[in-house]
Parts: structure tokens; sequence; C-alpha cells
């Protein structure tokens, strides 16, 4: 090989490499997303206006927008979407307004955050700073953002699983919450498989409703995700169940334990891997029943659509969280 010929060969690899680079950064890693989204968040919050109530709406967008056929998926760093009502004002007739006198003046709210004279929805500084308008009208303390969001969500399920997520995201202090976890110890002896819809399974409703994992009475149960303990006591199917409402709008619902973590109570904030009961048999009865079918937990999930919740397949997370947890060899 002649010099001259090793030295395109060698700029043709250099090119390639670069090009290599360039098409990482049109394609940011979640991490990236993450930090981009956290910088808007920041950015936008106040010493009265904390950045987890941003993210907390924001993330609850993006979880409706997810699962929602009537709702376009919002194409940027923020998820926030506004109706044309709320945005140009109900009586303005142009309803892609994006002229800040012209949605003044018909009592539109979208805002104007990066003073380019337009209020325009692709724009996440003025998607953020209309955000910001709808949290300011009533003040700042946790009871004024809860009636904030009440007002502009009319729905106590959406409220209710907002304030969890800003709960959250308060506690650790990050939006980079997608680790999860296996809900029983991976060494040790238990069995499942895909049971949905069966009419034999323990713990469902009219089908069943989720995933019978099969394993000895009083192995540790952990909860899978990041998130807030919502239930904790009896009910006549679960027997002593726990339910836990995580930041993606999902409720995790562990039954037939036989007994509580002492440790951990309603309301509290636990992460993939916290210890919530212990493997039972419990249910089917009136409280303290026990022992009606094999020891396993009944696990389910549920998800809030920003109307009603239900229920869906819980197997194939099952199976990738065991996986990723067995790759994490923890
Ligand atoms: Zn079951």
């Amino acid at each position: 090989m002649n010099r001259w010929l090793r030295l395109t060969t060698l700029s043709a690899c250099f090119l390639l490499l670069s090009s290599g680079a360039y098409a990482n950064e049109q394609q940011p890693t979640r991490e990236q997303v993450l930090e981009k989204r956290m910088a808007y968040y920041i950015n936008y919050s106040s010493d009265i206006l904390p950045w987890y109530y941003l993210a907390a709406i924001d993330q609850y967008e993006r979880n409706i927008q997810e699962v929602r056929r009537d709702l376009p998926k919002r194409d940027g760093i923020v998820a926030m979407q506004f109706s044309d009502d709320y945005w140009v004002g109900p009586l303005n007739p142009q309803r892609d307004d994006n002229y800040s006198l012209s949605i003044a003046f018909f009592n539109g709210n979208g805002v104007d955050a990066n003073g380019d004279g337009l209020a325009d929805r692709k724009n996440d500084d003025d998607v953020m700073g209309t955000l910001v308008e709808l949290l300011n009208v009533q003040g700042h303390s946790e009871k004024d953002f809860k009636k904030a969001v009440k007002n502009y969500y009319q729905n106590d399920l959406a409220v209710n699983q907002i304030l969890t997520t800003a709960k959250i995201y308060q506690h650790f202090e990050t939006i980079n919450l997608d680790q999860h976890a296996f809900p029983l110890p991976l060494r040790q002896d238990y069995s499942y498989r895909s049971t949905w819809g069966d009419r034999r399974g323990w713990g469902g409703r009219r089908i069943h409703e989720g995933t019978d994992l099969f394993a000895s009475y009083g192995m540790p149960v952990k909860s899978t995700t990041y998130g807030m303990i919502e239930t904790m006591g009896w009910n006549e199917y679960g027997g002593w169940r726990v339910g836990i409402r995580d930041v993606n709008n999902t409720y995790h619902y562990y039954a037939h334990l036989s007994s509580f973590n002492k440790k951990v109570k309603q309301g509290d904030i636990i992460e993939p891997g916290t210890i919530i009961g212990y493997v039972g048999s419990s249910g089917y009865g009136k409280k303290w029943t026990s022992g009606r079918f094999p020891p396993h937990l009944h696990y389910g999930m549920y998800k809030f659509n920003g109307r009603t919740e239900w229920a869906y397949d819980p197997f194939p997370a099952l199976r990738r969280w065991e996986q990723e947890e067995r790759k994490r060899g923890s």
C-alpha cells in the first residue's frame, strides 16, 4: 500500500468515526434526554415553585399521551400540551393563533416565554412559561398546588397521581427513576408463567388480572419500582395486600401476603428492592382468612390514562425485570 492510499484510508476511517459521533448527537441517550428535561424544570422553578411540581405535571402528560389514542404525542423535550381553548382563548376564531397580543385579547393563556413575540405551542419555553402561569394563579403551598391541579384537570385521580409523582421526585431529587427490581429474591425457588385472563387464577376479578408467582411462605416480597405506598391492609380477595403508585401512572398491586414489613407504612416513598411484605395465602374471605390456596404472590399492574385505571398484563415486565436484575448481579 503506498503512502497516499494509506492516508486516504485513514481519513476515510476518521470520517466514518466522526459521522458516527454525529449520529450519536442526533439520537441522544436516555440520560441526555432526562438531563435536558431537568434543565427546563430547574430553569422555570423558583423559590416558591419547586421543580418537582413542574416535573410531575409534565410527566403526567407524557404518561397519558403514551396510552391515549385521542391525544397526540407532543414532540419536544417537555410533554405538557394545552387545548386550543386554553392556549388561544375559547372565542378566538384563529385556533392556531400564536400572536401574544391577540391571544391576550381573547383571554387565552398561551405565554411568550422566550421573548420572540410569539406564544408558540411548539416551543418548549413557551409551554413551560404557560405552565408556570397556570400554577401561579393561586399561590405556592402544596394546598395551592393541589387546588390549581384540581382546577385544571377536574379529576381527583389525576390530582392524586400528580401529587404522588411530585413527592417521589422530591424525595429522590431526580427524574431518573427507570430502574426496576424483580419482586422475589432471584436466588430462591419460585415459578410463574403467563396467566393473563385465566379463569382459575387467584386474586383477580372476573378474569385473572395479574401474574401469580408461586413461592414458599415467608419469602420476602420487594417493590418492583420507585414509588409511594398508597394502600396497605386487607381486602376480601387480595387478603393482606400492598398498592404502590409510581411516576409512570402505574399502580402495582401485591396480594395474598402473610404479613407486611413493619418498617414501611402507607405514604412511605420506597425504591425498587425495598421489602414490603412476605409471601402467603391470605384472602378469599373475611379478615385473617388464609390457606384456601397455595402460597403465592399475586402481582397486578394498573395504568391510569387520565380517565380510568385498567389492568394490563404484568408478565412481560416481570420477565424483563428478572433479566435486568440478573445482569446487574444483585
Ligand atoms: Zn393471582
